[in-house]
């Protein structure tokens, strides 16, 4: 299921603010107005979701596949600009001394640099790529990378497989941005593009009904 980002957000907000109807002498009660009968169903909850106009990005984020629910919620904020980075932080009134990116100090740390204008994660980038044998990955904000398999892939089944590639490479560069601020720990380029690999390998193979690596295999291409 294809949900727009910000229609999701937007949907949400409009959820949180039905109507109070409560305030009884007995008792407080929630009332469903996303029916005419009163009923709460989720899929009214999505009629009203998707019925709602866009206010932003057409950013369409994919909320099925093989990923882990933690995984594709890093992606979705990190498309929406969401994700603490010491920019933003910056922003949120906390006191930062060094606005570096950690991986590559080579410029200030926002969301778009690091999935995007990293010279490290250009690497990772550019390595994920040729395993998949995607063309050349040009991306410019976090929404280029969510959007991707969806503009280089044709059937459902490499789209699934592609996408949630593409998620987990996010998910281990933030993983990575984490162990170098808060561990001390840090992994080359090539060490976390071949982490990307083995995560990949072991959620298809655990959490998803595609035909564990032979599938891998044959939507992917050759893989090293
Ligand atoms: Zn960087």
């Amino acid at each position: 299921m294809a949900v727009v980002a910000e229609e999701c957000c937007d949907g949400v907000a409009a959820l949180l603010a039905r109507r109070w109807s409560g305030g009884g002498v007995d008792r407080d009660w929630w009332k469903w107005e996303g029916a005419k009968d009163g009923v709460f169903t989720v899929n009214k909850a999505k009629t009203l979701i998707y019925d709602r106009p866009s206010a932003g990005t057409a950013m369409k984020m994919e909320w099925v596949g093989w990923t882990p629910l933690k995984c594709k919620i890093l992606v979705w904020r990190a498309g929406l600009n969401r994700l603490p980075t010491k920019v933003e932080l910056v922003k949120r009134g906390i006191s930062l001394d060094n606005l570096s990116c950690p991986l590559c100090d080579a410029d200030q740390e926002t969301a778009m640099h690091l999935f995007t204008g990293c010279l490290y994660t250009s690497e990772i980038w550019s390595r994920v790529g040729a395993w998949c044998r995607l063309s050349p990955i040009y991306a410019f904000e976090v929404a280029d990378l969510i959007m991707l398999a969806d503009n280089q892939m044709k059937n459902k089944k490499e789209i699934q497989i592609i996408q949630g590639i593409i998620f987990t490479t996010i998910w281990s560069i933030w993983n990575e941005r984490n162990a170098r601020i808060f561990n001390n720990k840090s992994r080359r380029a090539i060490e976390l593009a071949e982490n990307v690999k083995v995560s990949t390998f072991f959620w298809i193979r655990h959490r998803s009904r595609l035909k564990g690596v032979l599938a891998l295999r044959t939507a992917c291409g050759a893989l090293g």
